[in-house]
């Protein structure tokens, strides 16, 4: 059975997306079967997974509009593959934008994604969906059709409030549409323990979190920054830089923590 994993945050450019396609690329690397759902209508995640998102036949978009199966959309890019990172690929691009609207009118509008993953749900050992940086009609997919939600954050000063409109947002979820949904961790992202103001915020999210702080630290590492630009997770482009042993690092904790809270 898979598990089933939204990375969330409702703000952008806090690195959900490089979570998303290293953390895909430091599971499959370690031998765990993955596929990562772009649910972001930037493609971000598709085109860092070397997926061209203007050249998809069918995407994400399909699949919530049960117009092709995940089966049918999804993508293996033989690169990943060679570079003993094979993991699958569910894409978006901007057609995605529409679905919101065209969702609307139809019935268990946020449950076509669940609803669509449970046809593969014996051929992956985790589901990774990449969302976009807002509480919408496809964030709510996400969060329905998961188990669990990753939070990558950096340690700045606000970094706690945002937290607890999303960990409000869970509860909610939790409450009224999917009872499996829990908080799962905090992954520090683009720390750099050199910044007094970082170290104090991760010392509050510990006080505050405890054990939901993940272990594992992402450093800021321009590798990772690179590494899109060439259509591959920073795993694979540069597996010896620092942050994509971070990320391998964060997979091996992800196997060994799964589901439990
Ligand atoms: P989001 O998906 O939340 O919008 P991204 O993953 O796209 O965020 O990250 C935002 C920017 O920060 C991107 O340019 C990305 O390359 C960069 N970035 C993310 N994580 C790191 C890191 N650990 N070190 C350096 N740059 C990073
Ligand atoms: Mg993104």
């Amino acid at each position: 059975m898979a598990q089933i994993f939204c990375i969330a945050n409702q703000k952008g450019g806090v690195g959900k997306t490089t979570t998303t396609v290293n953390l895909a690329a430091g599971l499959s690397k370690i031998g765990q079967r993955v596929l990562l759902v772009d649910l972001d209508p930037q493609g971000n995640a598709t085109m860092g997974s070397g997926v061209d998102k203007r050249a998809m036949a069918l995407s994400v978009y399909d699949v919530l509009l049960e117009s092709a199966t995940v089966a049918e959309a999804a993508v293996a890019p033989e690169r990943l593959r060679e570079a003993g990172a094979g993991y699958t690929v569910l894409g978006a691009n901007r057609e995605l934008a529409g679905a919101e609207v065209e969702l609307v009118a139809e019935e268990r509008r946020e449950r076509r994604l669940k609803d669509a993953l449970a046809q593969v749900d014996a051929d992956y050992d985790f589901v990774l969906i990449d969302c976009p940086p807002s509480l919408s009609m496809l964030t709510l997919n996400g969060l329905c059709a998961a188990q669990g939600v990753i939070v990558p954050m950096q340690c700045e000063y606000f970094a706690l409030e945002g937290l607890a409109d999303l960990t409000n947002t869970i509860k909610q979820v939790h409450a009224n549409l999917n009872r499996d949904l829990k908080l799962i961790g905090l992954l520090r992202v683009m720390f750099d323990p050199r910044i007094t103001l970082q170290q104090q915020v991760s010392e509050q999210l510990k006080a505050h979190y405890g054990a939901k702080v993940f272990d594992t630290l992402i450093p800021r590492n321009v590798r990772l920054a690179e590494a899109p630009s060439y259509g591959m997770p920073g795993v694979v482009f540069d597996p010896s830089a620092k942050g994509s042993q971070a990320f391998v690092a964060f997979a091996h904790e992800m196997v060994a923590r799964g589901l439990a809270d």
